[in-house]
């Protein structure tokens, strides 16, 4: 016989009457003299049970032992509860299971922590991660399991009916560069030879385009060994798709499709179409290739003001080919001093040499340190450009465009967070497009791919190839909401000449083209059709769908910053005995 028959937290007044069967566990216990109430909680929620040792005088005995967390099963019938004990905050507050028979299933030891109420950040991280199973019992962290459940399904059957085909992809298999490491397995079958983990299912889902797949997708595990940021995991999930014979205009409507369907069914609404900002105008307006757009504080071009200043400061950046940017920060002139200091430090942590700031005050005159080298027309201009009105704050960084963006798009958000203006509305998707295919990495000073190096240069750009690759643009769209990349898509380079121009700009010789994309060069040579996908990051979809500042509260077994299981002890050192197996030896 079956231990249940009903759930705990569906029973509702018109169960009044019914003898049910529950299991679950045991969330509070309160002895009221001779009653005993206990909170029975599952996955359903909570039911209030009583035992009356009139009633069962058994079950009140054993009911006298259990403890929190305890493994229950009871049969009772479901009652009213009267008027005065009717508890509002409960769906199950309106009745109560009144106790004929119980049995304690099995024993717990105390909780390391409060289950039921204990907000997420009142108890340590690492003991949450260490008791993961009792973290996973507490409402909250099971209600991000069901929206993330929620959410998949919704993907899944707009996937489906838009006819993809969800096809899985090797987890063993060789590097697809990504801009990370990659996490190694030895093969111990081929001494000396290693696995890498994917960091994305790339490789795969473009060679089943070539296969005729046609629409592809997976919820796929991707790999990446990257120094561990706050909000990145080792392994991450991704909405992974591809489609073939498409142009970025449908992609991106599909993808859009896809999101307002998986907004849809958590009860969201979001927009569609999604605004388009290209890259180049997303850093001069924003400063960031993931603005938040739902609030104002834009970046203002000001360099033609200054081109004759005598504002050395100014005129200076102009004269060296850079620029003059501003923000105005709306009610900001109430900042402190203090917090005006700690802006300049984000400025210069972000690799400007200072921040100038002016005051705006009544009749929009200017207050501050700089306005005595500003002439009139330039304080003017400064205004009425950036929209400024008495109380607030002017902040102007001079530099290289290059160096200013960032700058002033660390600053908006600074600006942003320490103002916490009211954003405009819930949900601000958008599209930035037109990537620069390559960039400079940072610390070798060489070429390296922006996204990864299967993009397709734009037409217009694609023969500055061999000559001026910095200026060539990638047909990539990335989606961006409320200020977080949600994921990048583009067209990929479905002619392997293309594709191998693309390798050889980054500096690949034809023998690492050959032995790292030889596979992949290959099937683009049997007829690939033109295709192009994206894939969204679906922890960080769901962590923003539930309001969570981490996407380990969206995860059902996370890793810490530093890459660790604390319940599993992972990674973990391995014996002599495996490591001769693999032929390896530790250093
Ligand atoms: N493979 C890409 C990534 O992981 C997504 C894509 O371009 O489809 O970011």
């Amino acid at each position: 016989m079956s231990l249940r028959d009903a759930y705990p937290g569906e029973l509702r007044l018109a169960d009044v009457g019914r003898e049910v069967r529950l299991a679950g566990w045991v969330a509070h216990r309160r002895d009221h003299g001779n009653l005993i109430f206990i909170d029975l909680r599952d996955r359903s929620g909570i039911a209030q049970l009583v035992v009356d040792p009139s009633e069962a005088p058994a079950a009140h005995a054993l009911a006298g032992e259990v403890r929190p967390e305890y493994v229950i099963a009871v049969r009772g019938a479901v009652v009213a509860r009267s008027a005065e004990t009717v508890n509002p905050n409960l769906p199950t507050g309106e009745i109560e299971v009144r106790v004929a028979a119980l049995d304690v299933l099995n024993v717990a030891k105390t909780p390391p922590f409060e289950i039921g109420g204990a907000e997420s950040g009142e108890v340590d991280e690492t003991l949450r991660l260490k008791y993961r199973y009792l973290d996973l019992r507490r409402p909250a962290m099971l209600a991000n399991m069901v929206l993330r459940h929620t959410v998949v399904q919704a993907a899944r059957a707009y996937l489906d009916e838009h006819r993809f085909l969800e096809i899985e992809t090797p987890v063993l298999t060789r590097s697809t560069p990504e801009g990370a490491r990659d996490f190694l397995v030895p093969a111990r079958l081929q001494p000396h030879r290693f696995y890498a983990l994917p960091q994305s299912p790339q490789l795969f889902k473009q060679i089943l385009m070539v296969a005729g797949v046609d629409r592809y997708y997976q919820i796929a595990r991707c790999f990446r060994d990257e120094d561990l940021r706050a909000d990145r995991q080792p392994e991450h999930t991704q909405i992974d798709l591809e489609v073939s014979f498409m142009g970025t205009d449908e992609i991106r409507a599909l993808i859009e499709g896809l999101c307002v369907a998986m907004f849809a069914a958590i009860g969201e609404e979001l927009e569609a179409p999604f605004p388009l900002l290209t890259y180049d105008e997303a850093m001069l307006r924003y400063g960031s290739d993931k603005p938040d757009v739902r609030h104002g504080f834009e970046v203002t071009e000001l360099s033609d003001v200054f081109v004759s200043s005598g504002f050395q400061v100014f005129r200076g950046a102009v004269d060296a080919g850079g620029c003059v940017r501003a923000i105005c920060a709306r009610g900001a002139a109430t900042l402190p001093r203090a917090q005006i200091d700690a802006l300049t430090e984000v400025a210069k942590a972000n690799g400007a040499k200072g921040m100038a700031y002016v005051y705006v005050e009544e009749g929009r005159a200017l207050r501050g340190p700089v306005v005595k080298f500003l002439t009139e027309a330039e304080q003017e201009a400064a205004v009425a450009r950036t929209a400024a009105e008495p109380g607030d704050l002017i902040v102007f960084v001079a530099d290289q465009a290059g160096v200013a963006a960032p700058v002033l798009g660390a600053l908006r958000a600074e600006l942003i967070a320490r103002l916490a203006p009211a954003p405009s509305r819930r949900w601000a998707p958008l599209w930035v497009i037109d990537f620069p295919l390559f960039e400079i990495d940072a610390e070798t000073g060489r070429l390296t791919y922006g996204h990864n190096p299967f993009s397709l240069p734009t037409p217009e750009t694609l023969p500055l190839l061999e000559t001026d690759p910095l200026k060539v643009y990638g047909a990539q769209y990335d989606l961006v909401l409320n200020g977080h990349e949600l994921g990048s898509g583009s067209l990929r380079n479905h002619r392997p000449d293309i594709q191998r121009a693309v390798l050889r700009a980054l500096g690949f010789d034809d023998a690492r083209i050959q032995s790292s994309f030889g596979f992949m060069l290959e099937a683009l040579e049997h007829g690939a059709p033109p295709h192009g996908g994206i894939g969204l990051g679906l922890d960080r979809l769901v962590m923003l769908m539930a309001g969570e500042d981490s996407i380990r509260d969206v995860i059902a077994f996370p890793k810490t910053a530093s890459g660790s299981d604390p319940m599993t002890a992972a990674p973990a050192e391995v014996t002599a005995a495996q490591l001769r197996e693999l032929r390896l030896r530790l250093g």
